[in-house]
């Protein structure tokens, strides 16, 4: 194992991509083995000392930054252990990266559908925050890809799922382990919204255990080991960035292309991406990518063939475009593989340049990940343009329109601007909620949004979902601070 407590050795683990950082730690753990792993969970559970799990550090919320205790990194859990080319499933342990995943599959005409945005996180970081990206408009995000985990529970217990293998019974779940412990416990009654969500615990009356632990960001148990499910690489990709000159085209666009009205013209369109910039984003991108400079609003749609209809699906495709007033003249549209690697490396750098933009300029953002449902989306997106437009703070939005999910940054510039954008912030969040959305759609909530998912649920929900967490770390050790405020420990 190797152990590293000077704080200049541990400094990159004690923040994530967000910069949400912490001071200090107790030590920075970087177990080689599981044996060395389940020791020192063990002996953290008994001296209660509070460990938290370090994924690749990609994280947009802090999930991995400790507030106290150890950290415990996953990195040397790399290995990819097994592909199933007759069952197309994988399986892998916890650290190996996207990138390298769908690399390795490559290589056999096979994908692995969830495809957050950014590929250097660890698979085992995807499947705590259930993570999602541009194609989870066709494919749902990370957990409808996972078979089966391997879980390492805080009293050293190594647990397997298989996904059917445990259900709950309405809002009861009963199971045993393989060490013959028992559990029975009840999930809390609610509703999580009807939209792309990644904020809190998932539970469903007749869920499946294993959904309990994805999403669950780490506060359960530690992943080990993952079986993914995979997909048989299409023939070819449609893929291109049009481009219109004002939101209620592009949402025509986009409602259309997702089949809200069943027009029988449309019927081949079957996007499985539908991205959104607007004006800002493409002014960013046009640093980059000139061809965007000058553009309004852009969206970049994505769809895969698999037999011999690709003349019949832009006959189709030229035709929506006309309908929604997009301009068929001025399409960046891919004509090979490098063109298709381009466009996705366009929406790529959308983060990036703002990131950068703020660190050049010694700014802060403010930015949300919030999906509403498909009836409220244009409400919701013109009122947070209006309100920043009205405290003239600079903002810029781009993302996952095909879900009603933007990500929508604000940009202020100084301080009294930082504090009125994390009011509008707060603001937004609670129009969002009321709109019946979701104030996380896929970061998760870390502890950068602990205190906004508690506009989410009553406290008596969070509470109950509170006591799941006890039911399985009942020394409450395991990456305190995420999903839940401090006020939950007490
Ligand atoms: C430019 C950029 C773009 C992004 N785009 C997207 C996007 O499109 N969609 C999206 O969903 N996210 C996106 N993200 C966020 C991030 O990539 C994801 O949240 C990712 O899943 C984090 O993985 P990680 O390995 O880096 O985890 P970390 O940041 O290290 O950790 C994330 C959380 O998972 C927990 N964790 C990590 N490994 C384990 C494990 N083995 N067992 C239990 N818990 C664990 C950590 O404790 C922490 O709570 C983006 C981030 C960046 C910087």
């Amino acid at each position: 194992m190797i152990v590293k407590t000077e704080i200049d050795l541990i400094q990159n683990y004690l923040s994530d991509a967000s910069n949400y950082k912490s001071k200090s730690c107790d030590g920075l753990f970087i177990p080689e083995n599981y044996d060395e792993l389940v020791t020192l969970i063990k002996i953290s559970n008994e001296k209660k000392t509070p460990v938290t799990i370090s994924g690749a550090g990609t994280g947009l919320v802090g999930g991995r930054v400790p507030k106290d205790g150890i950290i415990v990194s996953m990195e040397k859990f790399n290995e990819i252990l097994d592909l199933n080319l007759e069952n197309k499933t994988v399986k892998v342990q916890s650290f190996v990266t996207l990138n390298e995943l769908q690399n390795y599959l490559d290589e056999f005409g096979l994908f692995y559908p969830p495809d957050p945005t950014e590929k250097n996180c660890s698979i085992g970081g995807t499947i705590a925050t259930n993570a999602s990206g541009a194609r989870t408009l066709k494919y749902g995000p990370t957990r409808r890809w996972v078979n089966a985990l391997k879980i390492l529970l805080p009293d050293g217990e190594v647990l397997d799922l298989k996904r059917g293998q445990w259900k709950a019974n309405g809002y009861i779940i009963s199971f045993e382990t393989g060490n013959g412990n028992k559990y029975n416990f009840k999930l809390p009654e609610f509703s999580m919204p009807q939209v792309k969500n990644a904020a809190g615990y998932y539970i469903l009356p007749d869920m499946d255990l294993i959904d309990l632990f994805i999403g669950s960001e780490g506060t359960l148990g530690i992943i080990l080991e993952a079986e993914l499910r995979l997909l048989e690489k299409p023939l070819e990709l449609i893929s291109m960035v049009i481009f219109f000159d004002n939101f209620n085209d592009v949402y025509k666009f986009v409602s259309i292309a997702r089949k809200e009205e069943k027009e029988e013209a449309f019927k081949k369109i079957k996007p499985r991406a539908l991205e959104f910039f607007d004006d800002k984003s493409l002014k960013f991108l046009s640093e980059k990518f000139p061809m965007v400079s000058n553009k309004k609003f852009a969206v970049w749609y994505e769809q895969e063939i698999y037999k011999e209809e690709k003349e019949e699906i832009l006959e189709q495709l030229s035709e929506l475009i006309l309908k929604s007033n997009g301009n068929l003249d001025d399409i960046w549209f891919a004509f090979n593989e490098k063109e298709i690697n381009n466009i996705k490396e366009f929406r790529h750098s959308i983060s990036v340049l703002v990131n950068e933009y703020i660190s050049r300029n010694n700014l802060k953002k403010v930015g949300t990940d919030i999906a509403v449902p498909a009836e409220y989306f244009r409400e919701f997106y013109r009122y947070c343009c209006e309100q920043c437009k009205k405290y003239s703070i600079e903002y810029v939005g781009y993302g996952h329109i095909g879900n009603n999910h933007l990500h929508f940054n604000m940009l202020p510039s100084d301080e009294e601007q930082n504090e009125l954008a994390i009011r509008l912030y707060k603001d937004f969040c609670i129009k969002a909620v009321e709109m019946k959305g979701t104030i996380s759609a896929e970061h998760g909530i870390g502890k950068l949004k602990a205190q906004y998912f508690e506009l989410m649920y009553p406290y008596e929900v969070l509470k109950s979902m509170f006591e799941i967490k006890r039911v399985f770390d009942p020394n409450l050790i395991l990456n305190r601070g995420n999903i839940f405020s401090e006020k939950f420990y007490s």
